[in-house]
């Protein structure tokens, strides 16, 4: 059996975001009922980092909502940054938030973080139905800061938003063009508030996607299966390792509950995964 790789997320900012992104619970535009804050304590976003690492992640991210890196965000993900590198966790450090220029992402680099995660969430052709207050282009352009400034770059993005399979592949080759890292696959979480209301993906149809990524972008060192993995593949089946991906996240996701992280790791141990100890394992 094959090494998998697992990551866990922190939202640090949470919901009240004004740009109108049609798969996203936490813009402001659908209501959706979901945990709101501007700003998690540090002692929680390190508390959760400890936690993460009990649960033999390799990678946690700080996420923020909202179009771009402010300020006041990078302020927060900056002493977050800071004081969980010098707990010496042996965590990668992957920051979350939105559009940012190459001086920000220089900061958050001095400060610990070693990759940036930036989704192109669809194809060039497609986003714009999903979404009408910034644009695709904004997004790949982060996308080149980050190469650039020297951070690892996190670049995936969302299936199940009515895209359709011509889409998928633009999307791919996109990513693949931007040489990420990893590379993560969400698949739509439904919600009433959200104006999407296509039905949940198939498991056929989710696995291959992950074999398209993984075809389409034969360097990235993970295919990380995220948001909306347990509604497509239900608990305990991890069918997507033999499909290409070879990470996952596990616990929370940003407004939804992951699967209990305790019993997953049980459940990959029985299976005879092997868990890897740090980022850089092949
Ligand atoms: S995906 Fe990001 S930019 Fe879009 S609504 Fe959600 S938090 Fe805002």
């Amino acid at each position: 059996m094959s090494t998998i790789f697992l990551c866990a997320i922190s939202n640090i900012k949470s919901g009240a975001c004004e740009q109108d992104c049609a798969f996203c619970a936490q813009s402001i535009s659908h209501g959706a009922t979901i945990d709101r804050y501007s700003k998690k304590p540090i002692e929680t976003i390190i508390y959760e980092a400890k936690r993460a690492k009990e649960r033999h992640a390799t990678g946690f991210c700080l996420v923020s909502s909202g179009k771009s890196l402010t300020p006041k965000t990078l302020a927060l993900v900056s002493d977050a940054a800071k004081a969980i590198t010098d707990l010496d966790l042996g965590l990668k450090l992957i920051a979350c938030n939105g559009v940012a220029e190459a001086e920000d992402l220089h900061t958050l680099k001095a400060a610990g973080v070693r990759a940036y995660n930036h989704n192109l969430e669809a194809s060039e052709a497609f986003y714009p139905t999903l979404c009408s207050t910034h644009t695709w282009q904004e997004r790949y352009r982060t996308c080149k800061h980050v190469g650039e400034v020297g951070l690892d770059l996190v670049c995936g993005g969302i299936f199940g938003v009515g895209e359709s399979e011509q889409d998928r592949v633009s999307l791919l080759l996109s990513i693949a063009s931007l040489n990420p890292t990893n590379v993560p696959l969400n698949f739509f979480h439904p919600n009433p508030a959200l104006p999407i209301s296509h039905p949940t993906l198939s498991q056929e149809e989710a696995l291959e996607i992950i074999a398209l990524a993984r075809t389409l972008i034969p360097h990235a060192q993970k295919i990380m299966l995220a948001g909306g993995r347990e509604r497509v593949f239900g608990k305990g089946n991890y069918t997507f390792f033999s499909h290409g991906a070879n990470a996952m996240v596990i616990g929370d996701y940003l407004t939804t509950q992951g699967e209990d992280a305790t019993r997953e790791l049980e459940a990959l141990r029985a299976l005879g995964f092997g868990i890897a100890g740090a980022c850089k394992e092949a």
